[in-house]
């Protein structure tokens, strides 16, 4: 039987859980999170953080959220396919924020940084966002943005849910605003041109080319994936804090509609202010603020029902 076990964090486990919202089983197994079976896998997460893939989709489907620790370790010699002294190139990176967020959009940012320019962004302070608080973010954002070019891509919740509820799933979103972002960044440097584009990988390269099929401009040249990319290239750490710069502020102009502090993430305290939007604004109005498809629109509706 074909299976497949990965190792991932809680937060993915339950944006895993939004993910296979349509296909969640009602029966879990002790010590699981969820299980959810689409046609062709049956996946389950266990509070250990292990998440089991089992059937013919298994491989395909885990790739979306990580890879087997098993085959790292054994492919750890060549580990990545990346051009030699990767990190002192010139490098379009490219990252996005807010896919776990309920509340507010999804901002995609590329930058492009030279390799003269590697040492100063470095001392700036510039590495993965998600190690920084929002203030350092803010701080270095401001330092950055006029001495790197960059795209950012805001894609508003309205325009989320209108998609979502078309059918495109989340990551075909991602995919085709990692590809215009670099896209834009291109012509910007053109007729200067990368040694190589790096995207901090949510999908494989194969499903990401997927994502994309039938899209006019589709770039392919020297593009790499890689998780945890912010590591790899200073250029993706700059794009990943410019993007969480976009995020934090459309999240205030969020709060002020909202008249209140949203909370971020997608847990229980997310739920109650959704609840509280609905019961202060209506059920529509939810729209415009959150990520409708993850399951704490359905446990807002449970609370606002609980307190009539
Ligand atoms: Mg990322």
């Amino acid at each position: 039987m074909n299976q497949v076990v990965l190792k991932l964090s809680m937060e993915k486990i339950r944006n895993m859980e939004n993910y296979y919202k349509k296909y969640l089983k009602e029966k879990v197994p002790a010590g699981a999170v969820f299980t959810a079976k689409t046609p062709n896998c049956t996946i389950t997460a266990y509070h250990s953080g292990k998440v089991l893939f089992q059937g013919a989709d298994s491989k395909a489907e885990s790739s979306i959220w990580g890879e087997e620790k098993i085959k790292k370790q054994n492919t750890s010699n060549k580990m990545t396919h990346l051009p030699e002294n990767f990190s002192g190139l010139s490098v379009i990176g490219s990252d996005e924020v807010g896919t776990g967020d309920y509340f507010g959009p999804i901002t995609v940012v590329a930058s492009f940084v030279k390799k003269d320019q590697i040492s100063l962004l470095t001392e700036l302070g510039v590495k993965d966002s998600k190690d920084l608080t929002d203030k350092k973010i803010i701080e270095i954002a401001k330092q950055i943005k006029d001495i790197i070019p960059f795209s950012l891509l805001i894609l508003p919740n309205e325009k989320y849910n209108d998609l979502q509820q078309k059918g495109m799933s989340q990551g075909k979103m991602k995919a085709l605003l990692h590809n215009q972002a670099i896209g834009h960044v291109l012509k910007k440097i053109a007729p200067l041109a990368p040694d190589a584009i790096l995207i901090d990988e949510f999908a494989k390269k194969e499903i990401y080319y997927n994502y994309l099929r039938g899209e006019k401009e589709i770039h392919r040249e020297n593009v790499y994936f890689h998780t945890k990319a912010e590591s790899i290239h200073v250029a993706v750490a700059a794009s990943s804090i410019l993007a969480r710069y976009a995020f934090i502020q459309q999240f205030e102009l969020l709060s002020k509609d909202a008249g209140f502090t949203l909370p971020k993430g997608a847990g229980s305290q997310v739920d109650k202010a959704a609840a509280r939007l609905i019961q202060e604004k209506g059920g529509n109005a939810l729209r415009h603020f959150a990520k409708l498809h993850f399951a704490n629109t359905e446990k807002a509706l449970k609370l606002v029902h609980h307190n009539k």
